[in-house]
């Protein structure tokens, strides 16, 4: 099974991936730890994802999307047993290069989980994260940009898995164990 988790900007992919492959033994790829894995071994493409993310826009789609391929032939072992891909894509043009990637792999999109969160309730979440994680891009003014980009460039991508007829969207607010309830519910359905 592969899977995409989808959402805003502190709406619990990360969180909910962890129970996603606790139960179906999933490799997660989260492109954002993928990124700041970069910039902590200060690669020539960490320098140059640190200059998008501390502004709290996105990567390119090619460079970004060079990134995630080189990722998916480091571990494509684990990868053809199944992937839960978290925080990608974010645009249409990732969308349909992962479609393409995946195509190359024998490999497809089985479901695309969207946590659906109120925007109140994504601030409040991602101003608490940056208090406790230290994360340099959880600060007030990059969250706004962040949500900002959510909204123009990553929820369009709701109505295009809409029409692949893969996504199934979720309530993302309440216990973390509720929704990893409402997340298994709505993919065994
Ligand atoms: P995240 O940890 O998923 O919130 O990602 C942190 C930051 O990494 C984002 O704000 C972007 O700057 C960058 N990033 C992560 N994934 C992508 C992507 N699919 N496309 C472009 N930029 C990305």
């Amino acid at each position: 099974m592969n899977l995409i988790i989808f959402g805003a900007p502190g709406s619990g992919k990360g969180t909910q991936s962890e129970r996603l492959i606790a139960r179906y033994g999933l490799h997660h790829i989260s492109t954002g730890d993928v990124l700041r894995s970069h910039i902590a071994r200060g690669t020539e493409n960490g320098k140059i994802a640190d200059t998008y993310i501390s502004k709290g826009q996105l990567l390119p789609d090619e460079l970004m999307v060079g990134i995630l391929a080189d990722e998916l032939d480091a571990n494509a072992e684990k990868v053809a047993k199944g992937v839960i891909f978290d925080g990608f894509p974010r645009t249409i043009p990732q969308a349909h290069a992962l479609k393409d990637l995946l195509e190359k792999r024998g490999m497809k999109i089985d479901a695309v989980v969207g946590l659906e969160v109120p925007e109140d309730e994504l601030i409040e979440r991602l101003v608490k994260r940056g208090i406790d994680s230290g994360r340099s891009d959880d600060n007030p003014e990059t969250i706004k940009k962040r949500i900002d980009v959510y909204h123009e460039q990553t929820h369009p991508l709701r109505d295009f898995y809409v029409g692949e007829g893969s996504y199934k969207g979720v309530h993302g607010t309440g216990s973390i164990d509720d929704i990893a309830d409402r997340i298994v519910k709505a993919l065994e359905s």
